[in-house]
Protein backbone atom coordinates (compact mmCIF):
# COMPACT_ATOMS: atom_id res chain seq x y z
CA UNK A 1 0.00 0.00 0.00
CA UNK A 2 1.17 3.21 -0.57
CA UNK A 3 0.39 6.75 1.21
CA UNK A 4 1.46 9.90 -0.87
CA UNK A 5 2.10 12.61 1.69
CA UNK A 6 3.16 14.33 -1.73
CA UNK A 7 2.47 18.45 -0.96
CA UNK A 8 3.35 19.73 -4.42
CA UNK A 9 1.11 16.76 -5.85
CA UNK A 10 -1.51 17.46 -4.03
CA UNK A 11 -1.80 20.91 -4.60
CA UNK A 12 -2.02 20.20 -8.61
CA UNK A 13 -5.41 17.86 -7.53
CA UNK A 14 -6.57 20.77 -5.83
CA UNK A 15 -5.45 23.43 -8.53
CA UNK A 16 -7.15 20.83 -11.55
CA UNK A 17 -10.05 20.21 -9.23
CA UNK A 18 -10.35 23.69 -8.87
CA UNK A 19 -9.87 24.65 -12.89
CA UNK A 20 -12.26 21.58 -13.62
CA UNK A 21 -14.70 23.02 -10.97
CA UNK A 22 -15.19 26.15 -12.99
CA UNK A 23 -15.49 24.15 -16.26
CA UNK A 24 -18.37 21.76 -14.02
CA UNK A 25 -20.65 24.79 -12.85
CA UNK A 26 -20.25 26.72 -16.68
CA UNK A 27 -21.76 23.27 -17.94
CA UNK A 28 -24.33 23.09 -15.29
CA UNK A 29 -25.45 26.57 -16.37
CA UNK A 30 -26.44 25.17 -19.60
CA UNK A 31 -29.33 23.63 -18.29
CA UNK A 32 -29.11 20.57 -20.63
CA UNK A 33 -31.11 17.70 -19.62
CA UNK A 34 -29.47 15.86 -16.34
CA UNK A 35 -29.04 12.11 -15.48
CA UNK A 36 -27.69 11.58 -12.18
CA UNK A 37 -26.75 8.47 -11.79
CA UNK A 38 -24.08 6.44 -9.41
CA UNK A 39 -23.28 2.61 -8.64
CA UNK A 40 -24.62 -0.53 -8.47
CA UNK A 41 -26.09 -1.46 -4.62
CA UNK A 42 -26.31 2.42 -3.81
CA UNK A 43 -24.12 3.16 -0.53
CA UNK A 44 -24.92 6.06 1.58
CA UNK A 45 -21.83 8.40 -0.28
CA UNK A 46 -24.06 7.00 -3.71
CA UNK A 47 -27.48 7.89 -2.51
CA UNK A 48 -26.03 11.33 -0.52
CA UNK A 49 -24.08 13.01 -3.38
CA UNK A 50 -26.83 11.80 -6.45
CA UNK A 51 -29.97 13.47 -4.31
CA UNK A 52 -27.10 16.27 -3.05
CA UNK A 53 -26.52 16.88 -6.90
CA UNK A 54 -30.08 16.46 -7.53
CA UNK A 55 -31.48 18.94 -4.78
CA UNK A 56 -28.52 21.58 -6.28
CA UNK A 57 -29.67 21.48 -9.27
CA UNK A 58 -33.53 21.70 -8.47
CA UNK A 59 -32.85 24.75 -6.30
CA UNK A 60 -31.24 26.20 -9.84
CA UNK A 61 -34.80 25.90 -11.10
CA UNK A 62 -33.78 23.14 -13.47
CA UNK A 63 -35.38 19.38 -13.56
CA UNK A 64 -32.50 17.03 -13.31
CA UNK A 65 -33.38 12.71 -12.89
CA UNK A 66 -31.59 10.34 -10.83
CA UNK A 67 -31.46 6.74 -12.26
CA UNK A 68 -29.83 3.84 -9.93
CA UNK A 69 -28.81 0.90 -11.08
CA UNK A 70 -30.43 -0.96 -8.42
CA UNK A 71 -32.19 -0.02 -4.75
CA UNK A 72 -30.05 0.90 -1.41
CA UNK A 73 -30.42 0.35 1.93
CA UNK A 74 -33.86 1.31 2.97
CA UNK A 75 -32.81 3.55 5.78
CA UNK A 76 -31.86 5.69 3.05
CA UNK A 77 -35.16 6.81 1.52
CA UNK A 78 -35.59 9.45 4.22
CA UNK A 79 -33.37 11.82 0.88
CA UNK A 80 -35.66 10.85 -1.56
CA UNK A 81 -39.35 11.04 0.75
CA UNK A 82 -40.81 12.05 -2.89
CA UNK A 83 -39.72 8.63 -4.79
CA UNK A 84 -37.81 11.06 -7.44
CA UNK A 85 -35.22 7.94 -7.66
CA UNK A 86 -35.82 5.57 -10.72
CA UNK A 87 -34.53 2.49 -10.06
CA UNK A 88 -33.57 0.44 -13.19
CA UNK A 89 -34.23 -2.99 -11.48
CA UNK A 90 -37.60 -1.58 -10.61
CA UNK A 91 -38.49 0.51 -13.35
CA UNK A 92 -36.59 -0.62 -16.25
CA UNK A 93 -38.14 1.73 -19.04
CA UNK A 94 -38.13 4.85 -17.41
CA UNK A 95 -34.56 4.31 -17.00
CA UNK A 96 -33.62 3.80 -20.14
CA UNK A 97 -35.70 6.75 -21.35
CA UNK A 98 -34.28 9.20 -19.09
CA UNK A 99 -30.52 7.66 -20.06
CA UNK A 100 -31.46 8.18 -23.80
CA UNK A 101 -32.90 11.57 -23.20
CA UNK A 102 -30.34 13.52 -21.41
CA UNK A 103 -28.02 15.48 -22.68
CA UNK A 104 -25.80 15.51 -19.26
CA UNK A 105 -24.96 12.27 -17.59
CA UNK A 106 -23.31 12.81 -14.34
CA UNK A 107 -21.83 10.08 -12.80
CA UNK A 108 -21.00 10.00 -8.94
CA UNK A 109 -19.00 7.44 -6.46
CA UNK A 110 -17.98 5.33 -9.36
CA UNK A 111 -14.83 5.13 -10.87
CA UNK A 112 -15.48 3.74 -13.97
CA UNK A 113 -19.23 2.67 -15.23
CA UNK A 114 -18.83 -0.64 -15.48
CA UNK A 115 -20.02 -0.05 -11.79
CA UNK A 116 -23.37 1.09 -13.02
CA UNK A 117 -23.78 -3.11 -14.35
CA UNK A 118 -26.32 -3.36 -16.92
CA UNK A 119 -26.41 0.78 -17.39
CA UNK A 120 -23.29 0.92 -18.62
CA UNK A 121 -24.15 0.10 -22.18
CA UNK A 122 -26.82 2.76 -22.18
CA UNK A 123 -23.86 5.65 -21.07
CA UNK A 124 -21.40 4.17 -23.43
CA UNK A 125 -23.99 4.83 -26.21
CA UNK A 126 -25.18 8.04 -25.42
CA UNK A 127 -24.07 11.27 -27.05
CA UNK A 128 -24.66 13.50 -23.70
CA UNK A 129 -21.66 15.40 -22.03
CA UNK A 130 -20.37 13.03 -19.50
CA UNK A 131 -18.84 13.81 -15.81
CA UNK A 132 -17.35 12.10 -13.09
CA UNK A 133 -17.24 13.28 -9.68
CA UNK A 134 -15.38 10.15 -7.60
CA UNK A 135 -13.10 9.30 -4.96
CA UNK A 136 -11.83 5.97 -5.89
CA UNK A 137 -8.19 5.30 -7.04
CA UNK A 138 -7.30 4.45 -10.83
CA UNK A 139 -10.65 6.70 -12.42
CA UNK A 140 -11.58 5.14 -16.21
CA UNK A 141 -11.83 8.93 -17.71
CA UNK A 142 -12.62 7.72 -21.52
CA UNK A 143 -15.71 9.74 -23.10
CA UNK A 144 -16.01 11.54 -19.86
CA UNK A 145 -15.64 15.48 -20.67
CA UNK A 146 -14.90 16.48 -17.12
CA UNK A 147 -13.26 14.08 -14.37
CA UNK A 148 -13.18 15.50 -10.67
CA UNK A 149 -11.20 12.23 -9.04
CA UNK A 150 -9.60 13.22 -5.82
CA UNK A 151 -9.13 9.20 -3.96
CA UNK A 152 -7.66 11.30 -1.07
CA UNK A 153 -11.43 13.01 -0.20
CA UNK A 154 -13.02 10.76 2.29
CA UNK A 155 -16.12 10.29 0.22
CA UNK A 156 -18.17 11.86 -2.67
CA UNK A 157 -19.80 13.64 -0.94
CA UNK A 158 -16.98 15.52 0.92
CA UNK A 159 -15.93 16.16 -2.93
CA UNK A 160 -19.28 17.60 -4.14
CA UNK A 161 -19.45 19.81 -1.44
CA UNK A 162 -15.72 21.17 -1.92
CA UNK A 163 -16.61 21.62 -5.52
CA UNK A 164 -20.15 23.29 -4.88
CA UNK A 165 -18.72 25.32 -2.56
CA UNK A 166 -16.32 26.87 -5.02
CA UNK A 167 -18.97 27.36 -7.41
CA UNK A 168 -19.00 31.22 -8.51
CA UNK A 169 -22.62 31.19 -7.44
CA UNK A 170 -22.27 29.87 -3.49
CA UNK A 171 -19.28 32.04 -2.77
CA UNK A 172 -18.06 29.87 0.01
CA UNK A 173 -21.40 30.22 1.27
CA UNK A 174 -23.02 26.88 2.78
CA UNK A 175 -26.40 28.85 3.33
CA UNK A 176 -26.68 29.05 -0.79
CA UNK A 177 -26.45 25.19 -1.09
CA UNK A 178 -29.64 24.67 0.92
CA UNK A 179 -30.95 22.40 3.68
CA UNK A 180 -31.83 19.33 1.50
CA UNK A 181 -28.43 19.20 -0.35
CA UNK A 182 -26.32 19.61 2.43
CA UNK A 183 -28.39 17.35 4.54
CA UNK A 184 -27.75 14.87 2.01
CA UNK A 185 -23.87 15.30 1.42
CA UNK A 186 -23.62 15.31 4.92
CA UNK A 187 -25.18 11.35 4.78
CA UNK A 188 -22.43 10.27 2.58
CA UNK A 189 -20.11 12.07 4.43
CA UNK A 190 -21.14 9.88 8.08
CA UNK A 191 -21.55 6.58 5.85
CA UNK A 192 -18.47 7.11 4.22
CA UNK A 193 -16.45 7.86 7.21
CA UNK A 194 -18.40 5.09 9.56
CA UNK A 195 -19.49 8.00 11.37
CA UNK A 196 -16.10 9.73 11.32
CA UNK A 197 -14.05 6.84 12.43
CA UNK A 198 -12.09 6.55 8.98
CA UNK A 199 -10.76 7.95 5.59
CA UNK A 200 -10.74 11.18 7.82
CA UNK A 201 -9.36 14.45 6.36
CA UNK A 202 -8.70 18.06 7.48
CA UNK A 203 -11.55 19.30 5.29
CA UNK A 204 -13.67 16.27 6.11
CA UNK A 205 -14.50 18.07 9.63
CA UNK A 206 -14.21 21.81 8.18
CA UNK A 207 -17.19 20.59 5.69
CA UNK A 208 -19.09 19.03 8.44
CA UNK A 209 -18.25 22.04 10.41
CA UNK A 210 -19.53 24.34 7.79
CA UNK A 211 -22.76 22.30 7.21
CA UNK A 212 -23.63 22.16 11.17
CA UNK A 213 -23.18 25.80 11.44
CA UNK A 214 -25.60 26.07 8.31
CA UNK A 215 -28.73 24.17 10.11
CA UNK A 216 -27.70 20.35 8.93
CA UNK A 217 -28.68 18.22 11.88
CA UNK A 218 -26.30 15.47 12.57
CA UNK A 219 -28.09 13.84 15.33
CA UNK A 220 -31.24 13.35 12.94
CA UNK A 221 -28.95 11.57 10.23
CA UNK A 222 -26.87 9.60 12.82
CA UNK A 223 -31.03 8.38 13.94
CA UNK A 224 -31.98 7.38 10.44
CA UNK A 225 -29.02 5.90 9.24
CA UNK A 226 -27.43 4.19 12.40
CA UNK A 227 -30.43 3.95 14.80
CA UNK A 228 -33.41 2.14 13.42
CA UNK A 229 -32.14 -1.59 12.60
CA UNK A 230 -34.88 -4.07 13.62
CA UNK A 231 -34.46 -6.47 16.91
CA UNK A 232 -33.95 -9.31 13.56
CA UNK A 233 -30.59 -7.46 12.21
CA UNK A 234 -29.43 -7.01 16.09
CA UNK A 235 -29.88 -10.91 16.54
CA UNK A 236 -28.42 -11.52 13.29
CA UNK A 237 -25.05 -9.59 14.21
CA UNK A 238 -24.85 -11.62 17.52
CA UNK A 239 -25.31 -14.87 15.40
CA UNK A 240 -22.56 -14.73 12.87
CA UNK A 241 -19.69 -13.13 15.76
CA UNK A 242 -20.90 -16.10 17.54
CA UNK A 243 -20.93 -18.54 15.14
CA UNK A 244 -19.28 -17.67 12.03
CA UNK A 245 -16.46 -15.15 12.78
CA UNK A 246 -13.39 -17.06 12.06
CA UNK A 247 -9.93 -15.85 13.63
CA UNK A 248 -7.06 -16.89 11.75
CA UNK A 249 -4.29 -15.42 14.26
CA UNK A 250 -0.85 -16.03 12.17
CA UNK A 251 -2.65 -14.21 9.18
CA UNK A 252 -4.02 -11.67 11.46
CA UNK A 253 -7.71 -12.05 9.68
CA UNK A 254 -11.25 -12.31 9.83
CA UNK A 255 -13.78 -14.49 8.47
CA UNK A 256 -17.46 -14.52 8.30
CA UNK A 257 -19.54 -15.73 5.80
CA UNK A 258 -23.62 -14.84 6.00
CA UNK A 259 -25.80 -18.13 4.19
CA UNK A 260 -29.02 -17.58 3.15
CA UNK A 261 -30.49 -19.70 5.42
CA UNK A 262 -29.19 -17.32 8.08
CA UNK A 263 -31.00 -14.27 5.91
CA UNK A 264 -34.30 -16.96 6.18
CA UNK A 265 -33.72 -17.29 9.65
CA UNK A 266 -33.12 -13.56 10.31
CA UNK A 267 -35.93 -12.08 8.41
CA UNK A 268 -33.17 -10.24 6.29
CA UNK A 269 -33.83 -7.18 5.04
CA UNK A 270 -31.63 -4.85 2.18
CA UNK A 271 -28.96 -2.92 4.58
CA UNK A 272 -28.95 -5.50 7.25
CA UNK A 273 -25.81 -6.80 7.31
CA UNK A 274 -24.32 -2.67 6.97
CA UNK A 275 -21.36 -2.12 8.90
CA UNK A 276 -21.13 -6.00 10.09
CA UNK A 277 -17.52 -6.40 7.99
CA UNK A 278 -16.10 -3.88 10.39
CA UNK A 279 -16.43 -5.41 13.51
CA UNK A 280 -14.00 -7.96 13.73
CA UNK A 281 -11.38 -5.40 13.36
CA UNK A 282 -12.32 -4.07 16.95
CA UNK A 283 -10.20 -7.11 17.77
CA UNK A 284 -6.41 -6.20 18.39
CA UNK A 285 -5.16 -8.42 16.33
CA UNK A 286 -7.08 -8.72 13.50
CA UNK A 287 -6.22 -6.23 10.37
CA UNK A 288 -8.06 -7.38 7.72
CA UNK A 289 -11.54 -8.34 7.87
CA UNK A 290 -13.82 -10.28 5.10
CA UNK A 291 -17.62 -10.87 4.96
CA UNK A 292 -19.15 -13.02 2.62
CA UNK A 293 -23.13 -12.57 2.02
CA UNK A 294 -24.46 -15.65 0.24
CA UNK A 295 -27.39 -14.39 -2.61
CA UNK A 296 -29.33 -16.57 -5.06
CA UNK A 297 -27.21 -15.60 -7.70
CA UNK A 298 -23.41 -15.13 -6.36
CA UNK A 299 -21.62 -14.24 -3.23
CA UNK A 300 -20.67 -10.93 -2.17
CA UNK A 301 -17.86 -10.03 -0.70
CA UNK A 302 -16.76 -6.90 1.72
CA UNK A 303 -13.25 -6.57 2.77
CA UNK A 304 -11.63 -3.84 5.42
CA UNK A 305 -8.20 -3.36 6.32
CA UNK A 306 -7.15 -1.16 9.41
CA UNK A 307 -3.14 -1.76 8.25
CA UNK A 308 -0.94 -2.09 5.56
CA UNK A 309 -2.62 -4.44 3.28
CA UNK A 310 -4.13 -3.32 0.28
CA UNK A 311 -8.18 -5.41 0.14
CA UNK A 312 -8.15 -2.97 -2.77
CA UNK A 313 -5.53 -4.91 -4.68
CA UNK A 314 -6.72 -8.08 -3.17
CA UNK A 315 -10.63 -7.58 -4.21
CA UNK A 316 -8.91 -6.62 -7.69
CA UNK A 317 -6.60 -10.20 -8.04
CA UNK A 318 -8.80 -12.85 -6.25
CA UNK A 319 -12.44 -11.72 -5.87
CA UNK A 320 -13.34 -9.63 -9.06
CA UNK A 321 -13.71 -5.70 -7.46
CA UNK A 322 -12.15 -3.23 -6.21
CA UNK A 323 -12.74 -0.51 -3.77
CA UNK A 324 -10.17 1.76 -1.78
CA UNK A 325 -7.18 0.42 -0.12
CA UNK A 326 -9.02 0.06 3.09
CA UNK A 327 -12.30 -0.83 2.02
CA UNK A 328 -13.57 -2.87 -0.60
CA UNK A 329 -15.99 -5.36 -2.29
CA UNK A 330 -16.37 -7.99 -5.03
CA UNK A 331 -18.17 -11.11 -5.76
CA UNK A 332 -17.32 -14.48 -5.83
CA UNK A 333 -19.05 -17.24 -7.64
CA UNK A 334 -18.14 -20.69 -5.99
CA UNK A 335 -20.35 -22.99 -3.37
CA UNK A 336 -20.83 -21.01 -0.20
CA UNK A 337 -18.67 -23.68 1.85
CA UNK A 338 -15.68 -23.07 -0.08
CA UNK A 339 -15.45 -19.17 0.53
CA UNK A 340 -13.59 -19.56 3.68
CA UNK A 341 -10.96 -21.86 2.03
CA UNK A 342 -10.66 -19.51 -0.76
CA UNK A 343 -10.26 -16.65 1.68
CA UNK A 344 -7.46 -17.79 3.90
CA UNK A 345 -5.78 -19.31 0.86
CA UNK A 346 -6.07 -16.17 -1.20
CA UNK A 347 -4.81 -13.76 1.60
CA UNK A 348 -1.86 -16.10 2.45
CA UNK A 349 -0.76 -15.92 -1.14
CA UNK A 350 -1.74 -12.13 -1.69
CA UNK A 351 0.85 -11.27 1.45
CA UNK A 352 3.46 -13.79 0.54
CA UNK A 353 3.59 -12.00 -2.68
CA UNK A 354 3.63 -8.31 -1.18
CA UNK A 355 6.16 -9.99 1.28
CA UNK A 356 4.22 -8.84 4.05
CA UNK A 357 4.39 -11.61 5.75
P1 LIG B 1 -18.89 -2.58 0.70
O1 LIG B 1 -18.03 -3.59 1.37
O2 LIG B 1 -19.37 -1.55 1.68
O3 LIG B 1 -19.97 -3.19 -0.12
O4 LIG B 1 -17.96 -1.82 -0.34
C1 LIG B 1 -16.79 -1.17 0.10
C2 LIG B 1 -16.16 -0.41 -1.05
O5 LIG B 1 -15.82 -1.30 -2.11
C3 LIG B 1 -17.05 0.66 -1.65
O6 LIG B 1 -16.28 1.83 -1.76
C4 LIG B 1 -17.43 0.17 -3.01
O7 LIG B 1 -17.41 1.23 -3.91
C5 LIG B 1 -16.38 -0.86 -3.33
N1 LIG B 1 -17.00 -2.03 -3.97
C6 LIG B 1 -17.96 -2.83 -3.44
N2 LIG B 1 -18.30 -3.80 -4.31
C7 LIG B 1 -17.54 -3.62 -5.40
C8 LIG B 1 -17.44 -4.31 -6.67
O8 LIG B 1 -18.12 -5.30 -6.95
N3 LIG B 1 -16.54 -3.80 -7.56
C9 LIG B 1 -15.75 -2.72 -7.28
N4 LIG B 1 -14.89 -2.29 -8.23
N5 LIG B 1 -15.83 -2.07 -6.12
C10 LIG B 1 -16.70 -2.49 -5.19
MN1 LIG C 1 -17.96 6.52 -1.69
Amino acid sequence: MQYIFNFAAIKFILMTLDTQAVNLEKLLERNLKTAIISHFNPDGDAIGSAVGMYAYLRSKGQEPRIVMPSYGPECMDFLDPDKEITYFTRDKETAETVIRGSGLIICLDLNKTARTEQLAGLIAGSDAVKVMIDHHPAPETDGFSIVISDPGASSTCELLYRILMSFRSTGGCPEKLGLRTLTSLATGILTDTNNFNNSLTPYTFTAASEMLRAGVDFDFITNMVFRRYSEDRMRLMGHLLTNSMQIDRSLRASCMVMTLEDRRRFNFRDGDSEGFVNLPLMIGDVEISALFSQTEEFIRVSLRSKGNISVNAMAGRYFNGGGHERAAGGRLYMPVDQVRDYFFQSLEQFLQSSQQL
